[in-house]
């Protein structure tokens, strides 16, 4: 794995030692081992803060796998995900980039909302995804083959569409799609107890805010709130901060700029609590 002037793997701290809480909306569980089985690539779709990221993370512990993670972003070039060579003491060595170490240690390789990162990367995706399963590292003239514990997994947010920030057919078919939607009342209720601490009745009002809030989505909003800032919300009132403010400051300032709907939202809220 190592070799003459490149850079020792540790992967160790990709291991995923405890485990994460997560609580199944479907047989998303069932179906990521199937396709971990028959190493097919998965796609996570759907809106931000609904649990894809910590999916990956319960998934990754479940199947005793290293995680390497990937957040995409507009500058993010396939060089950033295979490696690079850099000088290093006066010796050029090779870098190994998340990618190639994911596919060397047959680990599941995470790329987060991939749409932002650049076109070029699709590149290095693309034979991974089908029976080839390689990884072509051009600069260093060399084709690695990925094992059979190696996954690739992306997230995609539809929700952020637009003709340059649209997947391209060609990729996302190369995946299995599981759909992430907000998590069904009862079940987002018990997740946002859980996680902020906050009782049952608070994290009820907090659920019925939400969904309020997620109606007005494609009546001037881009996308509604999800579960990470309901959290936050419960987070804040557990610290003594009032549940009006807490809503205001975690769920509706940060989803729009626009001031009449910021209005409408904060009329929400004072007819909730
Ligand atoms: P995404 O990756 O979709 O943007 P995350 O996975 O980061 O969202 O989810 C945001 C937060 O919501 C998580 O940190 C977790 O606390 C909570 N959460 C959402 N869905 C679940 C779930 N099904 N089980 C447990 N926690 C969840």
């Amino acid at each position: 794995m190592t070799g003459k002037g490149t850079e020792a793997i540790k992967i160790e701290e990709y291991f995923i030692t405890e485990e994460p809480y997560y609580m199944p909306v479907s047989n998303e569980i069932e179906v990521f081992e199937a396709a971990f089985k028959n190493k097919l690539p998965v796609m996570l779709k759907g809106p931000t803060g609904c649990g894809k990221t910590r999916f990956m993370q319960y998934m990754a512990w479940k199947l005793k796998r290293p995680l390497i993670t990937v957040s995409c972003h507009d500058d993010l070039t396939s060089s950033d995900l295979v490696g690079r060579y850099l000088v290093k003491g006066g010796e050029t060595i090779w870098i190994d980039g998340p990618l190639t170490k994911a596919v060397k240690v047959g680990a599941i390789c995470y790329l987060d909302e991939i749409v932002e990162a650049r076109k070029d990367t699709t590149v290095v995706i693309h034979p991974l995804t089908d029976d080839r399963r390689v990884l072509p590292i051009e600069k260093r003239g060399e084709i690695l083959k990925a094992p059979d514990e190696f996954l690739l997994s992306i997230s995609y947010n539809p929700g952020y569409q637009s003709v340059l920030k649209d997947l391209k057919h060609s990729t996302r078919q190369r995946f299995i799609s599981l759909n992430f939607e907000y998590p069904p009342r009862e079940l987002e209720i018990e997740i946002v107890m859980k996680e902020s601490g906050i009782n049952k009745e608070t994290a009820g009002y907090l659920v019925t805010l939400a969904e309020k809030i997620r109606n007005l989505k494609d009546k001037g909003l881009d996308e509604g709130t999800g579960t990470r800032a309901l959290i936050y919300a419960g987070t804040l009132i557990q610290s003594g901060i009032s549940e009006q403010q807490a809503a205001e400051v975690a769920m509706a300032n940060p989803i729009t700029d626009d001031s009449d709907m910021l209005r409408a939202i904060k009329e929400l809220i004072t007819t909730v609590f």
